[in-house]
């Protein structure tokens, strides 16, 4: 897994995971799927990866970290901020290739016989990464690994051998005695339950469903990073290993009124081959 580039990975059995599936279920029926329609869809698929593929034996769990120069590191008064995971190439795409040569390296050829997920799949990545030891859940309700923090993507390998080994669940909980996250959203997004309220989330709101009814995005134009900016675990954390996740876009050469102005033809050519295209193929 290293050598494809992934910076933390773990390997789980193939099996439901009935009791995430019942706090995922409480999380939709207390309106958490905010515009997300696609969360309500494939609920048992999500949690059983028997049903994503046909004598599915293992989940092999790998995560990348993308932490960057503009991780956190923006001006107060900065008015056009992007995530920063969004300013390299799509992580789908990069996570789609590594996973596949992790499947090559396996002697998996045919491509049917496994099946990669990567957001577009659904599986419920962040609940397997846990029992696969990459990290804990956190309170702003991602991942954290105790030596990249929460700056990572996530993607899994789900194939129908057994291995020889299993990886040891995280069990520790990093976030015992600490609040910063819930102080600092500034929207009040995340519960004190660890799940987020999506429709007071800047990142659904920018990203997924759109801000026509007023809501203040507070400088955000493309996701949000605030509640791992402040994360003492992502204090010390190194920058992106992995050459993929290098940024290919600089977020501060474009202001708020550059965003005002940027048509959806222009936005897809300029942020072509990032997660940013996402906002104007919507458009
Ligand atoms: S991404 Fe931003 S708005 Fe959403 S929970 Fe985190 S800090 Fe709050
Ligand atoms: S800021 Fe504190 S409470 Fe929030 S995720 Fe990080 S460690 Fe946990």
């Amino acid at each position: 897994m290293h050598s494809v580039g992934f910076d933390a990975c773990g390997v789980v059995r193939a099996e439901n995971l009935s009791d995430a599936k019942a706090r995922f279920e409480e999380w939709l029926e207390g309106g958490g799927a905010y515009g997300l329609d696609y969360l309500t869809r494939n609920i048992d698929k999500r949690f059983d990866p028997t049903q994503l593929l046909e004598g599915a034996k293992s989940v092999i769990v790998g995560a990348v970290g993308y932490k960057n120069r503009f991780s956190g590191t923006y001006q107060p008064d900065f008015d056009a901020r992007i995530a920063s995971y969004a300013l390299s190439t799509d992580y789908h795409t990069s996570l789609r290739e590594m996973l596949r040569n992790v499947a090559l390296g396996l002697g998996f050829d045919d491509p049917k016989r496994v099946k990669i997920c990567v957001d577009s799949v659904p599986l419920a990545e962040k609940s397997f990464a846990q029992l696969a030891g990459i990290g804990w859940i956190g309170r702003n309700s991602l991942i954290i690994n105790p030596t990249l923090g929460s700056f990572m993507v996530l993607g899994a390998l789900v194939i129908p051998e057994e291995c020889d080994e299993y990886s040891t669940p995280y069990e520790s909980d990093g976030c015992v005695g600490c609040g910063r996250c819930l102080l600092r959203c500034p929207t009040g997004a995340i519960r004190p339950n660890r799940t987020i309220n999506t429709a007071l989330c800047i990142s659904n709101r920018t990203i997924e469903v759109g801000t026509t009814d007023p809501f203040d995005t507070h400088g955000w134009v493309f996701g949000c990073d605030e509640c791992q900016a402040c994360c003492p675990h992502n204090a010390t954390t190194p920058l992106f290993r992995n050459e993929r996740f290098s940024p290919r876009v600089t977020p501060t050469d474009y202001d708020g009124n550059f965003w005002a102005k940027l048509t959806p033809e222009e936005g897809k050519k300029l942020f072509d081959g990032t997660p940013i295209v996402r906002k104007f193929k919507k458009q």
